[in-house]
């Protein structure tokens, strides 16, 4: 089965054509790796398939749902089935708990389910202890955990990353990669990973 086709997908930009994609699959529960000189296209790609920008011709087909030059985006249920991650993670200036939670709150789910999603998921990246703590004054590391916690806490079908562990240590990057199989394994999720590295790729 296939999560996600694209067909006939461009975007330029003034004279730079940022995309141009005959035809793309990505097979359901597989944990795809995307890699390619910079500026040829993968940030814009991960970006059309979130629904974040339009492509100008073709279409995505997410689950056979499509997004198109020509339509809106995504129905709202469909959009809150897919979860991007981006090279340099986003803190709300609240707590890292609230962070965590950020996208159960929003879909309005009980507040005793979400404690125990959060709590659950706060464990497997290592930072139960730190729940009360300022997600601002996180290390680069434990913010790029916490960025990973909240796009899973939602259950997605598909998790885009576009180079989740560029600018952390070891440790970490080893961290992130086994909380990303384990959701590929344990969930199914369907992962596409845009890396520079080649060994990360492999693995
Ligand atoms: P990659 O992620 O592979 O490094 P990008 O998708 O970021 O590549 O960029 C592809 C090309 O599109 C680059 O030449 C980039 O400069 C251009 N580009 C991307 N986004 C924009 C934008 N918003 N406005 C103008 N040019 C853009």
């Amino acid at each position: 089965m296939m999560v996600l086709k694209l067909e006939n997908l461009k975007k330029i930009y003034g004279e730079t054509v940022a995309l141009d994609i005959e035809s793309l699959e990505f097979e359901a529960g597989k944990i795809t790796a995307i890699i390619g000189p910079s500026g040829s296209g993968k940030s814009t790609m991960l970006s059309i398939i979130n629904g974040i920008t339009k492509p100008d011709s073709g279409s995505v087909f997410f689950e056979g749902v499509e997004f198109s030059s020509n339509s809106k985006g995504y129905p709202q249920e469909d959009r809150r089935k897919m979860a991007m991650i981006f090279q340099k993670p986003v803190m709300f200036n609240t707590s890292v708990y609230n962070n965590i939670a950020y996208g159960l709150a929003a879909r309005k789910i009980k507040k005793e389910e979400i404690k125990k999603s959060v709590n659950e998921i706060a464990g497997t990246i290592g930072l139960e202890n730190k729940l009360e703590q300022k997600a601002v004054t996180l290390s680069g590391g434990e913010a790029g955990r916490v960025s990973i916690a909240r796009a899973l806490v939602i259950n997605p079908k598909l998790l885009l990353m576009d180079e989740p562990t560029a600018s952390l240590d070891p440790k970490n990057i080893s961290i992130i990669e086994s909380i990303i199989k384990n959701a590929n394994r344990s969930k199914d999720t369907s992962i596409i990973i845009v890396t520079h590295n080649m060994f990360q790729a492999r693995r």
